[in-house]
């Protein structure tokens, strides 16, 4: 019988078996998963999501939100953070809750989530977190969202270096269904090494839908021998009175090779094609460029029966860092080449490389750089599936001398030769939306200057505002903090997003009057974190909370400036500040610049494509149909 169209509440119902999802719901059901498995075994567990959206996992919250009451239901506190190390250390203290005998469960697994810039600022909180452990019935999976294009940030990101900085191990699921799979090897890992687990989100698997198999018991987990490794009889995870060189050694001694053994033993690193009898060539990668090798390969006409042919291996990477070893040396022994298929930097092609350092007859390892040490696979921006086959087909071609694949080769290069002639697409730059309040909020007096800040109004940057230059999220005004004192020019306005006042902008507040700077914040309220996806403010700071706040950290005047200044008829404004109607943004401006010290102008009207979701949703009137003429 055919089947319906997918529901929502059937991608969490664990009774459905095979469900479409999204990356950001398989996170929903991983945990729902945990818990049943937890429940099968006789564990009495509790599960714990926090951290800070980004994308590529913008749509957690909405996604968490959607399931509805089976998430409480199933002892799952879902609890969004003001921002990403606030929220590591909560999940750090989640992993103490059994720890006091005062602990309502036998554990607690936890999730953090948070885009490359978030990973970033939890630097501190992510090393004393991993280095303090897990429970042993609790485990922590950290989804480190990488924008490996920048499509909605501003830097591109690699978070590894900062999870191997910190010594935390990194899954790298390739879609949908293996953001299942490794998220409970990830907690099961967690739990039995004592460590967080990376679990790298890019768009190609956190944005993406798929048909997955969503079964709890899908993966069958098992704990390395005694003869892999020699747990400790006090095991490796999270304890009281511990001190710093104890978990320092501890994780550098024995957890790491804890977490390879696991991997070896659930043979997670996994040879896709063996290369037949004899093979020549490996190609080694993981993650998101998986999918692209294939195409890559497919492009090449190559399936696994002709990669027998050709002699062509193909390893597939789970964990990325640290490399499991022993199952990568029996994969390359007899190979004559390596070829490292992984975008942005080198990470699991330097571990080849020190592992097969000074062995006899090792292969040739090439990735970032090819045989004679020219670039080949670009670390910036992102892999293209065409420079991949060309990369494996030339090399194929000329070891082989295989005509099939010098033909595919010579297509392949025809290809790319006329796609560089043709014309580039017609390129926009990007806008506000119809009816956004940045259109008038962004706009500065003549002969004034403003730094843009984090979110949708960053784009004033590329707009003739006199607005230019940025910092990251949370650091707005503090590039001006350093440059007042060496610069003819008085006077700077500052925007900043609500978001980013209550993620950590106020603080930036602080450091401007500390320092005595001569500055205008212009704090953005918009009503709603527009820039991913409309949710509402921690907390629900409100405009008076703000104007508040800011007075409190010593700023000399604060003006409120709106559209629609009939809403604040109920609203009691902090004494001294003053309401303005928009039309008054301009000598408000100006009257504020005059203004000695730090001042802000907080400019509320609500995001227009927020709007736009509250008529559709009712909770918002309609708008007066009207003729324009
Ligand atoms: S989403 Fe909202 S804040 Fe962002 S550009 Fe559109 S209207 Fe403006």
């Amino acid at each position: 019988m055919p089947k319906n169209k997918p529901t929502l509440s059937e991608k969490f119902d664990l009774a459905e078996t095979h469900v479409l999802l999204t990356g950001t719901q398989a996170i929903v059901r991983l945990a729902l998963m945990q818990k049943a498995r937890d429940q099968e075994n006789g564990l009495n567990t509790a599960g714990y999501v926090t951290g800070y959206r980004g994308s590529p996992i913008a749509t957690i919250e909405q996604a968490f939100a959607a399931a509805g009451p089976i998430v409480p239901a199933n002892d799952i506190v879902f609890q969004p953070s003001i921002n990403e190390d606030l929220a590591a250390t909560a999940i750090w203290g989640s992993q103490q809750a059994e720890l006091r005998g005062e602990g309502l469960f036998d554990g607690v697994f936890s999730i953090w989530y948070g885009k490359g810039p978030g990973v970033d600022r939890s630097g501190d909180a992510l090393r004393h977190a991993n280095h303090a452990g897990t429970s042993a019935n609790g485990g922590v999976i950290a989804l480190m969202g990488d924008d490996h294009t920048c499509e909605s940030s501003t830097s591109a990101h690699q978070s590894e270096f900062a999870f191997v900085d910190a010594m935390i191990p990194i899954l790298a699921p390739a879609n949908v269904q293996e953001i299942l799979d490794f998220g409970l090897f990830g907690f099961a890992l967690s739990r039995y090494a004592g460590v967080w687990v990376g679990l790298k989100c890019v768009k190609d698997n956190a944005e993406s839908t798929a048909c997955v198999d969503g079964r709890p018991n899908r993966v069958v987990i098992r704990h390395p021998a005694p003869t892999e490794f020699d747990m400790p009889p006090d095991g490796l995870n999270i304890r009281l009175g511990d001190s710093p060189l104890a978990k320092e050694a501890r994780l550098h001694e024995l957890k790491l090779d804890a977490v390879r053994a696991f991997v070896r033993t659930n043979g997670l690193d996994r040879i896709i094609f063996e290369g037949g009898p004899a093979p020549r060539i490996g190609i080694v990668t993981a993650g998101k460029s998986y999918p692209e090798v294939r195409q890559a390969l497919h492009d090449l006409d190559i399936d696994e029966t002709r990669a027998e042919e050709l002699g062509v291996a193909l390893y597939k990477v789970a964990m990325t860092w640290p490399l499991e070893p022993k199952a990568m040396l029996r994969f390359a022994a007899d190979l004559d080449l390596i070829i490292v298929v992984e975008e942005k930097r080198a990470l699991i092609e330097p571990q080849i490389k020190e592992l097969l350092y000074g062995r006899d007859a090792r292969p040739v390892i090439i990735g970032k750089r090819d045989e004679d040490g020219a670039p080949l696979f670009k670390s910036s921006g992102a892999l293209e599936t065409l420079q991949i086959a060309l990369a494996i087909g030339e090399r194929l071609s000329e070891r082989t001398g295989d005509r099939q694949i010098w033909n595919r080769v010579a297509e392949l290069h025809r290809f790319a030769t006329n796609r560089a002639t043709e014309p580039e697409a017609f390129e926009r730059t990007a806008y506000f939306c119809a009816g956004c309040p940045h259109n008038t909020s962004t706009q500065v007096p003549d002969g004034a200057r403003a730094y843009a800040g984090i979110g949708c109004h960053y784009m004033a940057q590329w707009m003739d505002r006199a607005t230019d230059g940025f910092t990251q999220m949370g650091a707005e005004g503090a590039n001006w903090i350093g440059e007042a004192p060496f610069s003819a020019r008085d006077h700077v306005f500052q925007n900043i997003g609500d978001g980013t006042f209550v993620h950590s902008g106020s603080l930036a507040i602080r450091a401007a009057v500390v320092s005595g700077t001569n500055i205008t914040f212009k704090v953005l309220y918009n009503d709603a974190v527009a820039m991913t996806g409309g949710q509402p403010l921690e907390g629900g700071m409100t405009v008076s909370q703000m104007a508040a706040l800011a007075l409190a950290e010593g700023v000399a005047r604060v003006d409120v400036v709106t559209d629609d200044p009939a809403r604040y008829r109920s609203i009691n404004l902090p004494p001294g500040v003053e309401l303005l109607q928009r039309s008054k943004l301009d000598a408000t401006q100006r009257a504020l610049a005059e203004t000695r010290g730090v001042s802000v102008l907080i400019y509320d009207q609500t995001c227009a494509a927020e709007k736009r979701r509250r008529r559709k949703r009712g909770t918002l009137p309609a708008k007066a149909a009207g003729i324009a003429a």
